[in-house]
This record gives C-alpha cells, structure tokens and sequence, in this order.
C-alpha cells in the first residue's frame, strides 16, 4: 500500500478514485469485498489478465483462521467455499517410503484448488457490485508533491488518479518496485512445484526424504482431486 503525492502538472484537484486495488489475485479480491463489508466502499480492481482463466495455479490449504476470516466477510462465499473444496479428517508425516512416523487428527481445513477460489471472490465482488477492470497491467505509478494523489499507467495507455493506492500484484509486485526501488531479491536455494491430481484422498500427507532432503505434500482439493 503506498500514498505518494503526485511528479505530473495537476490538472485536477480531485483524484478519480479515494482508493484502487492493483491485482485481482486472492488477496486482491479478499481486500475488496472486506473494505466493502466494513467500510462500505466499493474499491474497483485492476487485474493484468484479459480474463479470469480457469485450471491456473495448483492447490491452496484453506485453515481455521482463514476460513473464519472468509465466513465473516460474505457467508454466501463461505458455503460456496465449503461446496468447492474437502475437509481433512487427518494429517500424517511419512517416510519417503510411505512408513507413517505420526498422525494427528484435523478439523476445519479444507483443501481448494485456486483457480476455483479465486473465481469465487471474484463472483462474490461481482454480486457486491465491486468493478473488476480485466487487462489492466500496471506498469508504472507517478507522484509528485504537488498533488495529493498518485498517477498510475496501465500497459494498454490508459491512466487513472487515486489518493490510495492498495498493492496486491503478488511476489513480483511492480508496486512495490515502484516504492522500494533498492529491493532486491535473492535466489534461497530451494525449489519447488505443483500440480493436481486425479487421486481421491481423505487426509493431508506429508513425506519427507532423510537422504534427498526433498519434501513433500498432498491433500484433497474437492471434486475426486489431490494437490502434490
Ligand atoms: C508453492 C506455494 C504453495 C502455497 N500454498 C498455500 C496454502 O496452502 N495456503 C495458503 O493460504 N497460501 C499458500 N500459498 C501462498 C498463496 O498462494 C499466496 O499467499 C497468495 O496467492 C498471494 O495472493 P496475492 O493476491 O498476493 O498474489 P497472487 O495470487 O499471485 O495474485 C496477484 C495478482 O496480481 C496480478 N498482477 C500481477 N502484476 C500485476 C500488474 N502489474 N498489474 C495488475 N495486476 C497484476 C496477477 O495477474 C494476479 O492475478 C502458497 C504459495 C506457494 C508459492
């Protein structure tokens, strides 16, 4: 989140937003429709993609907090989540060679495949007529001090003006470069990736290979599917 005051002549006093959120993600979407909900402003979205897509990303873990967080904010989003996704009774530890070193029993998490919930913030900001602008790539935002708001630009040419700026364009954030230029990333040394499976499954597990050091994770994500 940044509010920088605007590097352009002011032509206008008056911004053409209180505030706008860049990036229809999961937390894009979550932050719209709780600002709606608690503040009852509806924050229109600029999300980079022409549309939504489905089958993009893998598989996400739905926790107790977390699902509270979602119950509290739209109840009808809630019950869809519950529809869309599959409980856990258990999560277990395993050797790579499936022998099970402990158990725990589990309650209120729920596996989801991401792409289903994010389509389902985004039909919940649509039924709490949020304004979700598809195709808009942020590529640059301008301040100056003589202005109390910022400008931003957008890939296709076009531009807007807000006093609030909420950043939620995901871990390569083009916002964030824009307020923290000398931040770098560095590579940790650890890789890893997803994908869904057609395996039915009742429980979280989780392998682990003393020799390789390599790890791993599956869990139900509703309709008959695992996430690995
Ligand atoms: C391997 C892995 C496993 C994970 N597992 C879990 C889990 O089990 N449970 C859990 O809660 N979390 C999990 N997470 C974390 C979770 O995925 C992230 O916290 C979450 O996706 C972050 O949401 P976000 O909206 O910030 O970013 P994203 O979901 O990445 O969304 C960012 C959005 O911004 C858009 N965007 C990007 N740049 C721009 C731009 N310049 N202009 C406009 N739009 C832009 C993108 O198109 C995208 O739609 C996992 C993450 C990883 C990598």
């Amino acid at each position: 989140m940044c509010q920088r005051k605007a590097s352009f002549p002011v032509v206008s006093r008056s911004p053409q937003h209180e505030v706008i959120i860049i990036g229809g993600g999961l937390v894009g979407f979550v932050l719209a429709l709780a600002l709606e909900k608690y503040t009852g402003r509806k924050v229109p979205v600029y999300e980079r993609s022409a549309t939504m897509l489905p089958y993009v990303g893998a598989g996400l873990v739905l926790q107790q907090n977390g699902l509270k967080v979602l119950q509290n904010i739209d109840e009808t989003l809630y019950e869809a989540i519950l529809q869309a996704s599959s409980a856990f009774t258990e999560r277990t530890w395993e050797r790579h060679d499936v022998t099970v070193v402990a158990v725990a029993p589990e309650s209120n998490s729920r596996g989801i495949q991401r792409w289903r919930l994010q389509n389902l913030l985004y039909e919940a900001a649509c039924r709490n007529e949020i304004k979700v602008h598809w195709g808009k790539e942020l590529i640059k935002v301008v301040s100056q001090s003589s202005s109390e708001y910022v400008r931003v630009h957008f890939a296709d040419g076009t531009q807007t003006t807000t006093s609030w700026l909420m950043a939620s364009d995901g871990v390569k954030s083009k916002v964030r470069r824009t307020v923290a230029p000398d931040v770098e990333w560095h590579y940790s040394g650890w890789m890893s990736f997803m994908g869904i499976s057609h395996v039915e499954s009742s429980k979280l597990r989780m392998p682990s290979s003393l020799t390789t050091k390599c790890h791993a994770t599956f869990f139900p994500t509703g309709d008959l599917k695992s996430c690995f």
